[in-house]
């Protein structure tokens, strides 16, 4: 299974990730996440894309690119991938076809998560991760069992620098002025189904698998 999972900031793409990519024992590849070990590690690959992150700017292409297909290159992502955070613009959807093309392993399907444009910044503003499974919590919606602690591994959970009211609405922005535009561009290739991102966490893993499951079924209406 080769996939994408597109959607605006808070989509619940990081959620639902982490439980696909285990039920398709595929490796999950988060730019997100790459970004900010690089940053946590002090390397300069972190220290370049950290201003852009802190503004809510989105990291320029040819960063995220290399980045990207160096990563697909790895052993574990021959049998397949899930992408979260990637591709965010028409340009990086194009490089990542070229790539998946030239090495003979093109897209199975894209998933876009739809959520209210409304419920956004309260879920990013309460949201908490692990720093070390990378698993999300939120603190009004999906609260860890013990407070502010990771579920799985105990580890303390942080708050994202970029979570903040300001800087999401520039992610916001971001995703609007130069995210959208691949709904259009996977449309067209066929690949582009919908799940409704809203509801029970374990609720929109059942309907994402179950769309994965059925890729033969209805793709989505265009969209306007
Ligand atoms: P993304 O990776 O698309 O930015 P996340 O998966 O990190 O989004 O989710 C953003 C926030 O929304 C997190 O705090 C998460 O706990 C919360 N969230 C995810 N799915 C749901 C859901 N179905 N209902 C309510 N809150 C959710
Ligand atoms: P995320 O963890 O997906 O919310 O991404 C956090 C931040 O990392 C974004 O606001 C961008 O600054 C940067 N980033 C992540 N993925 C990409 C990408 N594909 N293209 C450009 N910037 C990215």
């Amino acid at each position: 299974m080769r996939l994408v999972l597109l959607g605006p900031p808070g989509a619940g793409k990081g959620t639902q990730a982490v439980h696909i990519a285990r039920a398709y024992a595929v490796p999950r590849v988060a730019t997100g996440d790459i970004f900010r070990d690089n940053v946590s590690g002090q390397t300069s690959l972190g220290a370049e894309a950290k201003v852009y992150m802190e503004r809510g700017d989105l990291v320029p292409d040819d960063i995220v690119i290399r980045m990207v297909t160096d990563r697909l290159e790895r052993d574990d992502a021959v049998n397949g991938f899930l992408l979260d955070g990637f591709p965010r613009t028409v340009p990086q959807a194009v490089a990542l076809e070229e790539y998946l093309d030239s090495v003979g392993r093109p897209l199975d399907v894209v998933v876009r998560f739809n959520v209210p444009e409304s419920d956004i910044v309260r879920r990013i503003v309460n949201r908490r991760v692990c720093p070390v499974d990378n698993s999300v919590y939120n603190l009004d919606y999906a609260p860890p069992k013990v407070d502010e602690v990771c579920d799985l591994c105990a580890t303390p959970l942080q708050h994202r620098q970029d979570d903040t009211e300001e800087v999401v609405l520039r992610r916001l922005e971001e995703y609007h002025a130069k995210t959208e535009d691949l709904e259009y561009f996977y449309w067209e290739r066929g690949l582009l189904r919908d799940v409704e991102s809203v509801g029970p966490v374990e609720e929109v893993t059942r309907r994402t698998l179950a769309v994965l499951d059925d890729l033969d079924g209805d793709p989505v209406q265009a969209p306007s």
